[in-house]
C-alpha cells in the first residue's frame, strides 16, 4: 500500500474528524485536495469517509456484537473496523475477503500489528455469516428504525411525531442516500438552450428538474460529468451548482428590477446570485453575512456569475437608516435538518438545545430586518431546516409582536414529498397602515 491508498486517507480523515471538530466535508475536501488519487479512488475515499460517518451507528452496533464492552476499543482501530465493516456489508463492488484483507493491512501499516490479529478474527467472523447479518440489518431499519438506519434515537422520535412512522422512514433513508447534484442556469449570462449545448459538447449528461417554484427550464439534474472545477462552463459562470428548493425563497421576495433588497444571511450567495438574476442585475442587493470569510465566497460567486448589482457589507450595523429596504431575504442559520444527506455528521451533532439557540437567533434576525423595511415591504424568511420550532414556530412568535405584519404565504418542501432538500419559506407583508397605528399607540 502507498500513501496514495484511499483507504488509509479515508481513516485518516476519520480520526481527524474525531479530534479537530471540523465538519467531514471540510475535512474530505482538504485531504483530496493534495492526495492526487485517480478519479475512482477518490469516488471510494469520499464513499468510505461519507458511508461511514453516516452509518456510525448501525456499524458500532456491529462491533459490539464481537467485541468485549468491557474493553474500550482505541477510536483509530474501531474506525479501521468500521472502514471493514462498510466495505462488506455496504459496498457491492469490492469483494470481502480483499475488504478483510486491506483492512488488516492497514491495521499493521498504522503500527497496530497485535492488534491487526483481532481486527482479523471479527471481519472473517462476519463473512462466515453475511447472509444472516443482512438480514439482521434489513430487519433492524423496521424494528429498531434509529439504528437500522443509523440516525440518534431522539431526533427519530421526534420525526415520528412530526411526520409519522412511514414519512419519517422514507426521510431517513433519503438522508442516507448520497445527495444529487443539481445546477441553477445563470441566465445574467446565457439561456437553457445555450448551456444545455454546452454541457453536451463538454460530456455531461444532465436533465430538467421541473417544479412549481421553478418552471421548464432553471433547474438541471447533472447526472454524470467530469471533474466539476475542470468544467468550462462552471468556470464562466454559466450555471451555479443548488438544490432546486434553493430557488423557492427568492421566487418568494418577488423583488423587482430597480429595487433595494437586503439579502441578511447571504454567503455564499447562491439566493443572491439567483435574486440578481430575477431582478435582471437592475437595482442593488445588499448581501451581508457575520462570517468574513464566508462573505468573501459571495464576492467571488457574483463575479463569475456575472453579477454586478450586489454590495457586501460584513454586517447591517452600518451607518443604514431604518426603514430603508423595499424587501428582505432573511435565510437564517439552522439546523439544517433539511439537508442531512449532504452534511454527513450533522446528525452527531445535533441536539434540542442547539436548535433552541438557533431559534433565538432566527427570532431575532426577524426583529432586525423588520426595524429596516420600509412601510408596506415584504419579508421573506426561509431556513433549510425541518423542524416547526425554527420554522413556524419563530414565525408565529415574530408575528406575536408584529402586528403590523401578516403572514402572506408559507411552504415547508420536505424530501419524502417533493424530492429535493428540506426547506422551509414564509412571506411576510409589512401593513404600512398598521406601523402607524402601532407608533400612535406606543
Ligand atoms: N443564503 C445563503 C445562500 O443561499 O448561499 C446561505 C445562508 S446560510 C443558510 C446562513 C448564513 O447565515 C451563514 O453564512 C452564516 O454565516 C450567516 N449568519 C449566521 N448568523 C448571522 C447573523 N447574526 N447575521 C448575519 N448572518 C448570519
Amino acid at each position: 500500500m502507498n500513501s496514495k491508498n484511499p483507504r488509509q486517507i479515508a481513516a485518516r480523515v476519520l480520526s481527524q474528524r474525531l479530534t479537530s471538530g471540523e465538519f467531514t466535508e471540510n475535512l474530505l475536501e482538504t485531504a483530496l485536495a493534495t492526495a492526487g488519487l485517480a478519479p475512482a479512488d477518490r469516488g471510494l475515499c469520499h464513499e468510505l469517509v461519507c458511508g461511514v460517518v453516516r452509518w456510525q451507528a448501525t456499524l458500532d452496533r456491529l462491533i459490539a456484537r464481537k467485541t468485549d464492552p468491557a474493553r474500550e476499543l482505541r477510536p483509530a482501530l474501531r474506525n479501521l473496523l468500521r472502514l471493514g465493516l462498510y466495505q462488506i456489508f455496504w459496498l457491492d463492488r469490492i469483494p470481502p475477503h480483499a475488504a478483510v484483507h486491506e483492512t488488516v493491512e492497514q491495521a499493521k501499516q498504522a503500527g497496530y500489528h497485535t492488534q491487526a490479529g483481532l481486527i482479523n478474527a471479527i471481519l472473517r467472523a462476519y463473512l462466515r455469516e453475511t447472509d444472516e447479518i443482512r438480514k439482521i440489518l434489513a430487519d433492524m431499519k423496521i424494528s429498531q428504525p434509529a439504528l437500522g438506519w443509523s440516525h440518534p434515537g431522539w431526533l427519530v422520535e421526534k420525526w415520528r411525531r412530526q411526520f409519522g412512522e412511514d414519512p419519517t422512514r422514507q426521510l431517513l433513508e433519503w438522508n442516507n442516500t448520497p445527495p444529487k447534484t443539481f445546477a441553477r442556469v445563470n441566465t445574467l449570462k446565457t439561456d437553457a438552450d445555450q448551456l444545455c449545448e454546452r454541457w453536451r459538447a463538454e460530456k455531461v449528461e444532465f436533465e430538467a428538474v421541473p417544479h412549481d417554484w421553478t418552471g421548464a427550464h432553471l433547474a438541471f439534474e447533472l447526472k454524470a460529468y467530469p471533474p466539476l472545477p475542470s468544467l468550462p462552463s462552471l468556470r464562466d459562470g454559466w450555471f451555479y451548482l443548488q438544490d432546486p428548493s434553493t430557488l423557492l425563497a427568492p421566487t418568494q421576495l418577488g423583488a423587482q428590477p430597480g429595487e433595494l433588497i437586503w439579502d441578511q444571511c447571504a454567503a455564499p450567495g447562491g439566493k443572491t446570485a439567483f435574486l440578481a438574476q430575477l431582478m435582471n442585475n437592475a437595482g442593488k442587493i445588499v448581501a451581508s453575512d457575520v462570517d468574513p470569510v464566508r462573505l468573501r465566497l459571495v464576492k467571488d460567486n457574483c463575479a463569475r456569475l456575472g453579477v454586478t448589482c450586489v454590495e457586501t457589507v460584513q454586517n447591517i450595523d452600518l451607518p443604514m437608516p431604518a426603514a430603508r429596504f423595499d424587501r428582505i431575504l432573511i435565510d437564517a442559520p439552522c439546523s439544517n435538518t433539511g439537508v442531512m444527506r449532504r452534511r454527513v455528521d450533522l446528525r452527531w451533532r445535533l441536539s434540542l438545545e442547539e436548535i433552541a439557540r438557533l431559534q433565538k437567533i432566527q427570532l431575532g434576525l426577524l426583529q432586525q430586518a423588520a426595524a429596516k423595511l420600509k412601510p408596506g415591504g415584504v419579508l421573506v424568511y426561509s431556513t433549510c431546516s425541518l423542524e416547526p420550532e425554527e420554522n413556524s414556530a419563530t414565525v408565529r412568535q415574530f408575528l406575536a409582536t408584529r402586528t403590523d405584519f401578516t403572514l402572506a404565504t408559507e411552504r415547508q418542501l420536505l424530501p419524502f414529498a417533493e424530492g429535493v432538500d428540506g426547506a422551509y419559506v414564509a412571506r411576510l407583508k409589512h401593513d404600512a397602515r398598521g406601523s402607524v397605528a402601532l407608533e400612535a399607540g406606543s
